[in-house]
């Protein structure tokens, strides 16, 4: 294409003329009800995106996660990838984005599956996680291939499932299939706002901690062994030793919020006791001395922690009380461990974006991590690539929360940042001659 406009101008311009378009894209997308759990409506939204990306020249690959968790012929777990080959060979950029969304809560003002527009914001349960970010690389890619259709290398775009519940049968089964052998770049247009990159996020730990007693009847406990005086012992010697010590282990990581830029332990369930029947008659447990407690901690780790020495911190808790405590009997299993990641300053997606955000924005960028993880970790560990981060439209804050919403200019903003990434990756200035 021959013109004395720059492409950057015209990408701009079109993208700018598009903004009706993707207001109605992110719309169309928040009403399709991707509820997870269970997994709702996966292959009516991929077949809305297949439809929509076939028709500006992607070729789309459905892709069953058969067998991974909650996979059903009920519920299949099923994803999009959208793929658009330059003229020439080059690189490939990818943009990943979930499709599935949380559960609503109460709260809302707003029909949460309604897309309302108002004074510049798109409603609804995942507008900004991550919908909005989805809708918006959508118009960059198709902004980029209608202005320079002879572009070097490959665009993909994903739609994957299940990130809200660990990305198991989404990216995880991606990655395991291969498929970001040959890519380049990723980027994760989570909702981190339009000025900050995300380089990763800390590590995850969930344990399950049991402590043993001894059954008898309720009158006489002296008989018996409790289990939940014997978790209480192990909560008071975390209150005593493992919050305190925790707290002081900060990170170079730049985790944002502030608060979380140290190492943190929640306590997610506890369990005692036999169960409270649902009983016609009083519904209270039968007069007895548990003889189980149950409690899932939530540990978040990192970058200069290991896994092995989180799980030996509690372990020291567990085993101080076995040397000191009569009769303490524990067991402790692991339910879920996904170490940090964290892509360098200076990895090529993020030089690219930078670079595009300080000329749509005028600014230098921030660099982030995300106190939570998100599905990058399954891109560095399983697809083994670590240029990778997450950029897209919206405030984390608002993710999940009722009323949810995306601003309009924010995703117009995101998608001119994406489109020129696309342009210093996929069309380099050609040699003066
Ligand atoms: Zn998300």
């Amino acid at each position: 294409m021959k013109t004395d406009v720059p492409l950057q101008s015209r990408l701009s311009d079109r993208i700018d003329a598009a903004r009706d378009d993707l207001v109605a894209l992110t719309q169309d997308l928040i009403r399709i009800p991707t509820l997870n759990p269970p997994g709702d409506n996966y292959l009516e939204i991929c077949e809305f995106l297949a439809r929509r990306l076939k028709g500006t020249g992607f070729e789309v690959d459905f892709i069953r996660a058969t067998g991974t968790p909650g996979d059903s012929e009920r519920y299949p777990r099923w994803n999009l990838i959208a793929r658009r080959e330059g003229t020439q060979a080059g690189q490939c950029v990818h943009f990943n984005s979930h499709t599935d969304v949380v559960e609503v809560g109460a709260g809302w003002t707003k029909d949460p599956f309604g897309g309302e527009v108002e004074d510049g914001k798109v409603y609804g349960r995942g507008a900004c996680d991550m919908k909005g970010g989805l809708a918006a690389s959508i118009i960059a890619a198709e902004a980029f291939v209608a202005e320079h259709p002879d572009f070097a290398g490959s665009i993909e775009i994903s739609a994957t499932t299940d990130e809200e519940t660990g990305g198991f049968g989404g990216v995880a089964y991606l990655a395991e299939e291969g498929r970001y052998a040959h890519v380049d770049h990723v980027i994760i247009p989570e909702p981190l706002q339009k000025d900050r990159i995300c380089l990763g996020h800390r590590g995850v730990w969930w344990g399950e901690i049991e402590t043993h007693g001894e059954i008898a009847h309720g009158s006489m406990p002296f008989l018996g062994d409790c289990a939940v005086r014997h978790m209480g012992a192990v909560l008071s010697e975390m209150e005593e030793k493992l919050f305190p010590a925790l707290a002081e282990k900060r990170t170079a990581m730049p985790v944002v919020p502030e608060g979380a830029r140290q190492s943190t332990l929640n306590i997610n369930s506890f369990h005692g006791g036999l169960d409270e029947p649902d009983a016609d008659f009083t519904g209270w447990p039968s007069a007895c001395v548990p003889d189980s407690a149950r409690m899932v901690i939530d540990r978040r780790y990192l970058m200069e922690e290991t896994r092995d020495e989180v799980v030996g911190e509690i372990e020291a808790v567990l085993n101080h009380l076995s040397e000191t405590r009569p009769n303490f009997r524990y067991d402790l299993r692991e339910l879920w461990s996904v170490s940090p990641t964290m892509t360098d300053e200076d990895a090529p997606v993020v030089t690219t974006v930078s670079k595009a955000i300080r000329e749509v924005l005028g600014k230098d960028p921030e660099f982030v991590v995300s106190p939570g993880t998100y599905d990058q970790k399954h891109i560095d560990r399983i697809g083994k690539l670590k240029n990778c981060i997450a950029y897209g439209p919206g405030l984390l804050e608002l993710a999940h929360k009722p009323d949810e919403y995306v601003g309009i200019d924010d995703m117009i903003h995101s998608a001119k940042v994406m489109g020129l990434v696309l342009i210093d990756l996929l069309a380099p200035a050609p040699n003066p001659e």
